[in-house]
């Protein structure tokens, strides 16, 4: 959960979670739906995914115990090398180095290699890991420096403890850090086609697999292929895309694939399909 959101957001729905799913079994046994209807804005839906196809493939192959072995834990759904190795570490004290994006940073300043390959930058995580004799507390001390005081755009290192052991201490970083090019937002026009009946409700359709809101319940949506002249119900903020939803009441039949729903709250939608409907509530017409 952790991952792209913050703690803050994170810990009442990380305590909801264990509610709904108290134990691998009950995660493995849940619907698909029912998983990303917990996960309901939190975003990143993939993790949801993720996680459920992970306890899935604890329950076949581990006999619903979670792996202790560096590769089988590497091996489940959604854990790539560097949370493979900060579970291995925390959990089970492996000399296994976290890598994200926080820890290449400290590495590349603490050994002023501002260029490093990944390739490198693992090896330095791996000799360094190695001779700490702490691997969960070197790991979250790696992680918390980048997070804290060796941040991307600044630097405190007059407060950092390791400041006489870093090969980058007092240089001019902050300039070095904002040349870092940024990925330009797309702009998306989404027609919102809804379709409502007095007895049967909102017509939604699941999205596909792959993509933007993967998974998840909305009602029609067609891309158009330029702006339209009038003002979008809402615009929905993704990392690389700008989505502007404009709704369109019809009358007329749905398509064949989707289903009625009565309660929006049955199924798990994305939060800027939400947000169309609370700035644009849906007018169910009278029978
Ligand atoms: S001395 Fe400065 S650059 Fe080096 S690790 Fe500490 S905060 Fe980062």
């Amino acid at each position: 959960m952790l991952q792209q959101t913050q703690v803050k957001t994170v810990l009442p729905r990380y305590q909801q979670w264990f509610q709904l799913f108290p134990s691998i079994e009950h995660l493995a046994a849940a619907s698909l739906d029912d998983v990303l209807k917990a996960w309901e804005g939190l975003g990143y839906y993939r993790r949801a995914r993720f996680i459920h196809a992970a306890a899935q493939q604890i329950v076949v192959k581990h006999n619903g115990k979670f792996p202790e072995q560096f590769d089988d834990i590497l091996n489940l759904p959604g854990i790539g090398q560097s949370t493979a190795g900060a579970i291995a570490s925390f959990c089970f004290g492996m000399n296994t180095p976290v890598l994200d994006g926080n820890v290449k940073r400290v590495l590349k300043r603490w050994h002023n290699q501002h260029e490093a390959t990944d390739k490198q930058l693992w090896s330095l995580a791996q000799a360094a890991i190695d001779t700490s004799k702490k691997p969960a507390m070197w790991n979250q001390s790696m992680m918390e420096l980048g997070a804290t005081l060796c941040q991307s755009h600044t630097a405190q290192c007059n407060q950092c403890p390791v400041s006489k052991h870093c090969k980058s201490a007092f240089s001019n970083i902050e300039k070095k850090s904002l040349s870092k090019k940024q990925i330009p937002v797309k702009d998306v026009f989404w027609q919102v086609n809804l379709h409502t009946h007095p007895d049967k409700g909102t017509w939604l359709q699941q999205r596909p697999e792959k993509g933007i809101w993967a998974g998840l319940w909305t009602p029609p949506i067609i891309e158009l292929s330029k702006k339209p002249d009038y003002a979008p119900c809402h615009i929905h903020l993704l990392t690389h895309r700008r989505i502007h939803l404009y709704s369109n009441p019809l009358s007329s039949s749905p398509p064949t694939d989707g289903l009625w729903v009565q309660q929006l709250s049955q199924l798990a939608l994305p939060t800027g399909i939400h947000r169309l409907f609370e700035k644009n509530p849906i007018k169910i017409p009278s029978s």
